[in-house]
């Protein structure tokens, strides 16, 4: 048994009599390293920056490791996988990893590679169950609509995620995505939060894999339950012992 054993279920239990009382919840939900897997986009990302011919050309002496190339959900960015591919022989020359970086940058915040995310072991029947109890959902993500909106709406609707078009009276379902790139994350998510105030929700959930966004979220707001997800993250700050964790939304 494991020490995330029977959190989901008890908040279940727990928001059925909240709602049965006709107090509202919103949980809100982070998509990448949260509902979302990224390590198959990173993978792929890595395999087509592998096989285009200015590779082919200008590095064929590491093509070969590069093939040997795994990512793991734990690894935050492409950093690690490449580390661990060039462990027993010499690191690929600087002039490589600024333009794997590049390479990297251009793809991973563009819809097309958004295709290749897998939800996170249990997420779809999460969400689904709250949305169907009338718990109101929100996606919050730092992606933003501009170079990855689209893409979102597919990917959400293709792995069976409720969408704003599955909105009913009961529970409505948002999608908040920044307008265009270059807000800091969580400037732009504590605003959210600050802009759904009025609604006056009797309890907020928060499901997010980030500990910077939710320490800036939490100051701001400190009525927010946090789930923090235990797949990944930056380092740029460490979760709080009090936050409840989860490395993924199975309930068993
Ligand atoms: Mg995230």
């Amino acid at each position: 048994m494991t020490r995330h054993h029977g959190i989901l279920e008890n908040l279940l239990h727990h928001l059925k009599s909240d709602l049965l009382k006709k107090k509202s919840v919103l949980a809100v939900f982070d998509l990448d390293s949260t509902l979302f897997d990224v390590s198959p986009r990173i993978q792929k990302i890595l395999e087509d920056l592998r096989d285009r011919p200015e590779t082919l050309e200008k590095y064929p002496e590491i093509i070969p490791y590069l093939k040997q190339v795994r990512t793991h959900r734990t690894d935050w960015g492409i950093k690690a996988a490449l580390i661990r591919a060039f462990e027993k022989t010499s690191p690929p020359p600087a002039m490589f990893h600024h333009e794997a970086r590049d390479f990297w940058a251009q793809h991973f915040f563009s819809n097309e590679y958004l295709h290749f995310d897998h939800p996170v072991e249990g997420a779809v029947d999460f969400v689904n169950t709250l949305h169907k109890m009338g718990v109101e959902i929100a996606y919050l993500t730092g992606r933003d609509w501009l170079r990855m909106g689209p893409g979102t709406v597919e990917v959400l609707k293709k792995w069976n995620f409720p969408t704003p078009d599955d909105s009913t009276a009961e529970s409505q379902v948002r999608l908040a995505m920044k307008s265009i790139q270059g807000a800091d994350d969580s400037v732009f998510k504590s605003g959210w939060f600050d802009s759904i105030k009025q609604h006056d929700y009797s309890r907020l959930l928060f499901f997010e894999n980030e500990p910077k966004i939710l320490h800036s979220v939490r100051q701001n707001h400190p009525e927010i339950e946090i789930f923090f997800m235990e797949t990944t993250h930056s380092g740029k700050a460490e979760p709080d012992d009090n936050w409840i964790k989860l490395p993924n939304f199975l309930r068993g």
